[in-house]
């Protein structure tokens, strides 16, 4: 699969889009999810172009992923949910339901978040 560089987070990345960003470095970004899913819900990804954690990790350099994976651990706590707790999702492919196809993280938290999968056959 070819990274589609007109996605939406490729689009933010560019600036043609806003959106509210509460983290940046040189090699991610984190802002809010539009359609927040916790009280806290903060999406992380890398700068580089790539789809998913599949092609991030095996394309990644050691330099983009030792920051990106820093970074994961840093947001909670600026966020202060590292007490109270919180989940990380990365989803990759079609099983996933993953919809933006440019690699990010959520980062959710701020309250009870309940099982992570409602089992459905
Ligand atoms: P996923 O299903 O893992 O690809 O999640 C994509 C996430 O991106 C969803 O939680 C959306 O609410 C979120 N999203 C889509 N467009 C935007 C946007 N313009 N700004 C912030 N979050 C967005």
């Amino acid at each position: 699969m070819k990274y589609d560089s007109n996605n939406i987070f490729a689009k933010i990345l560019k600036g043609e889009i806003p959106c509210n960003k509460v983290y940046e470095d040189e090699h991610s970004l984190a802002f809010e999810d539009i359609n927040p899913q916790a009280k806290i819900h903060i999406l992380l990804i890398p700068k580089g172009k790539y789809i998913s954690m599949d092609d991030f990790s095996s394309k990644a350099s050691i330099d983009e992923f030792n920051s990106f994976f820093r970074i994961l651990g840093e947001i909670p706590r600026k966020f202060c949910i590292d007490e109270s707790g919180y989940r990380i999702i990365a989803n990759h492919g079609i099983d996933s339901h993953q919809e933006v196809p440019h690699f990010h993280f959520h980062i959710l938290g701020g309250k009870p978040l309940g099982p992570l999968l409602v089992k459905k056959n």
